[in-house]
């Protein structure tokens, strides 16, 4: 039992404070990437089948777009540093750059020590959303990925179609290894499509009925050359189930552009981080 302090709602009443004001990232130039995309080629299409996952390539400054097609279907994207997949997208740090949810000028950042921009988002049709009267949005960063082992943990399930392993197998078919040499690279995702948030009265993460429709789309410029995966969740549209075979599947079409000739010339992929990595080492503390 805790006891409640005399001054409690004086404490509570205390303002937040943003944890990393953004205002100094880095901006995209959206302006120069907009004129890359007017007249852009499209050089390749993925689709990938319902309840499974497809890897796909996509060189530095090409864009790629991950479109809804046939039926409301979620996708859960991890994205990979094409020459060295230990650079990954990190989706707790863009959760804490840019918030909850991601639309178009934001970026998915990649992970220790290079913190730089995969990718940024060019174009988002469900950009009209917002937030709703639940505190539910779309695109989320919050959640995981949906897996067989928190199934087994909270239900005793054996399923193999969920998120996590989709892009395990993709990955391993991609690269031509076995899933347990391809299964540590699979990353916390951002969800594409997928509606979110976080209950108000016990803090639980919460998803409900994506408003995404065929047609719709969210569209990404590559910041250098990226591999992708992308897996049409088991859950569907989430408004009720994942991990499991109950809900109606759609497939995903993923496109990739090539830049109108010639704009990008005077641009370059961003740096790692500038941070030197001694971490104070030798210096005491
Ligand atoms: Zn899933």
């Amino acid at each position: 039992m805790t006891k409640t302090p005399e001054d409690a709602e004086a404490r509570r009443a205390v303002a937040p404070v943003i944890c990393y004001p953004n205002d100094t990232l880095p901006a995209p130039d959206l302006a120069l990437y907009a004129q890359a995309r007017q007249g852009a080629r499209r050089i390749g299409e993925t689709l990938v089948p319902p309840r499974d996952a497809r890897c796909f390539e996509v060189p530095a400054g090409h864009f790629f777009r991950i479109t809804s097609v046939e039926g409301p279907q979620v996708g859960d994207l991890n994205l990979w540093n094409a020459s060295e997949l230990s650079e990954c997208f990190y989706s707790g740090k863009t959760r804490a750059l840019h918030g909850t949810h991601l639309t178009t000028g934001e970026r998915m950042w990649s992970s220790f020590p290079y913190l730089r921009p995969m990718a940024t988002i060019v174009s988002d049709t469900l950009g009209w959303y917002g937030i709703d009267s639940f505190g539910g949005s779309v695109h989320d960063v919050i959640g995981t990925r949906c897996d067989p082992y928190t199934g087994n943990l909270l239900a005793g399930t054996r399923y193999h179609h969920c998120c996590h392993s989709n892009l395990t197998r993709a990955l391993a078919d991609h690269l031509g290894v076995s899933p347990e040499k391809a299964e540590p690279y699979v990353h916390d995702v951002l969800n594409v499509f997928m509606c979110t948030g976080f209950t108000r009265d016990t803090g639980q993460y919460f998803m409900k009925a994506s408003p995404v429709r065929p047609g719709d789309y969210l569209e990404f410029f590559a910041e250098f050359d990226l591999l992708g995966g992308l897996s049409a969740c088991p859950g569907g549209d989430c408004s009720s189930e994942h991990s499991s075979d109950v809900a109606a599947c759609h497939p995903l079409l993923v496109e990739v552009y090539a830049p109108a000739e010639g704009v990008l010339e005077a641009w370059s992929p961003p740096e790692s981080n500038g941070y030197d990595r001694s971490h104070g080492w030798g210096q005491g503390s």
